[in-house]
């Protein structure tokens, strides 16, 4: 088995909450983490890394994106949640996207993420067919990230309607059979319900159930916006003994307060998209009111046609949300803030341990440990904007790092980025493609428009 060995770098594990650097070697056979301490000394390495002045850390977890709206940039930039709907689900552009279109747009997607230092993601997809779902999966592949790929419905409005009946798709059963019998590989499955706002409630029972039948996380957008305060959707989960650490709950911003503690209670996981929040109109973040009750806060880019793909982003949006609002509150008692409540080392462990947990994977990935997989990134803290360090590793990835900075990226034990560089040969002919595919959605639902 291949063994690479990563000298000299300045780790920052993550493990129990560790936010300090120590100078380590990694020895990595195979996908696993075989040692880490300093001056490692093995005869049969393959394949030696100098890491000298890189922080080397776990990769970053992203638990909610719908990656293969990465060929659609840029065009919601200006959109509010309901425009967003409208214009993308609803039989609209993304059912556009035939297979070809899908597994290109998925293969873009997974490399900007890796690009970033994002190694794992939870791809919240939309299939119109099942040939969809095998184009999406086989992006995924192709790109080698590390991905839950949450099985969802077609974007079409009878879906997608309050009252919908429609179960989850029954190819949901084929998707598991045919790609998810092992645990033991970079892609696991989740379903992406539409959950109690999106569908009638007793499908979204339905649709749980269909999920812990097949073994999957089952991911679901709920609790914002009017809906939110409307519906007491998190109750209702709670009351009918649905709430689980098994369901992944995205966004949350307008619920009762008392429901953030039946979430936190019952382990549920939260996904907090906070610039699109913020942006589109879901709510204010509710970081800090999970986080208050010990809840299992995580973070996600979510929609790609609006916002870049990288979690530093991210992590400062979720950061600063919380921090103004609770100092707003002190500042209109009458007081000045005198201490910031949240940290960032709290942020970094949203992002990072606290995803692999929520979906699943923290026995896999999230911390650098002996016996994980290597899941591995290096950040340049001689940039710039990093330089000097002055013993702030996490201060200095939350507040000021950016993707550029991110020098090495490591998926189970294999290099998918050196030196700055995608390690992709046909990059070129990648982006051609995107290109081709991007034009050709966008005619498409021209055609129709104009066909009425
Ligand atoms: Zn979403």
């Amino acid at each position: 088995m291949e063994k690479t060995l990563i000298k000299n770098g300045r780790v920052l594990d993550l493990k129990n909450g560790n936010h300090t650097l120590q100078k380590r070697d990694i020895l990595i056979e195979g996908k696993h983490i075989r040692d880490m301490k300093p001056h490692i000394q093995d005869q049969d390495v393959t394949n030696v890394i100098d890491a000298e002045d890189k922080i080397v850390m776990p990769g970053f977890v992203d638990t909610h994106r719908h990656v293969w709206e990465s060929i659609l940039r840029h065009i919601g930039t200006d959109w509010t949640l309901v425009t967003y709907l409208e214009s993308l689900y609803y039989n609209n552009l993304g059912a556009q996207l035939t297979p070809e279109d899908s597994y290109i747009a998925n293969l873009w997607g997974a490399l900007e993420a890796l690009d970033a230092g994002v190694t794992t993601l939870l791809d919240y997809s939309m299939l119109e067919t099942p040939e969809h779902a095998d184009a999406c999966i086989k992006g995924l592949q192709d790109a080698h990230v590390r991905g839950v790929f949450a099985h969802g419905p077609s974007g079409d409005g009878k879906y997608w309607s309050r009252d919908s009946e429609l179960r989850h798709p029954e190819d949901s059963r084929r998707v598991k059979a045919a790609y998810f019998q092992s645990d033991d590989q970079l892609l696991t499955m989740a379903l992406g319900i539409r959950g109690p706002e999106f569908s009638a409630w007793e499908t979204a029972v339905d649709d749980i159930q269909l999920a812990r039948e097949l073994d999957c996380i089952a991911a679901m957008h709920i609790g914002f916006g009017t809906w939110g305060p409307h519906d007491h959707s998190i109750q209702r989960l709670y009351d009918a003994n649905l709430l689980g650490p098994d369901l992944n709950l995205v966004h949350v911003n307008t619920v009762q307060d008392h429901e953030y503690k039946l979430i936190a209670e019952t382990g549920a996981s939260v996904s907090v998209t906070p610039e699109v929040e913020m942006m589109m109109g879901h709510g204010y973040p509710i970081t800090g009111k999970v986080h208050k009750h010990d809840g299992l806060v995580t973070l996600g880019v979510d929609v790609v046609v609006s916002t870049a793909g990288d979690m530093f982003s991210q992590m400062k949006f979720a950061l600063q949300a919380e921090r103004a609002i609770q100092n707003q509150q002190i500042l209109e008692s009458g007081e000045m803030p005198q201490e910031l409540q949240i940290t960032t080392d709290d942020m970094l462990q949203f992002a990072i341990p606290n995803g692999a947990k929520a979906l699943g994977l923290d026995h896999k990935i999230g911390t650098l440990e002996v016996g994980k997989e290597a899941d591995i990134i290096f950040v340049d803290p001689g940039a710039s904007n990093l330089y000097p360090l002055n013993d702030q590793p996490v201060g200095a990835i939350v507040q000021s790092a950016r993707p550029e900075n991110v020098d090495s990226v490591f998926v189970a034990g294999k290099a998918v980025k050196r030196n700055g560089k995608l390690l992709v040969d046909n990059l070129e002919e990648i982006k051609e493609k995107v290109r081709a595919s991007s034009e050709a959605v966008f005619e498409r639902q021209e055609r129709k428009v104009a066909q009425g």
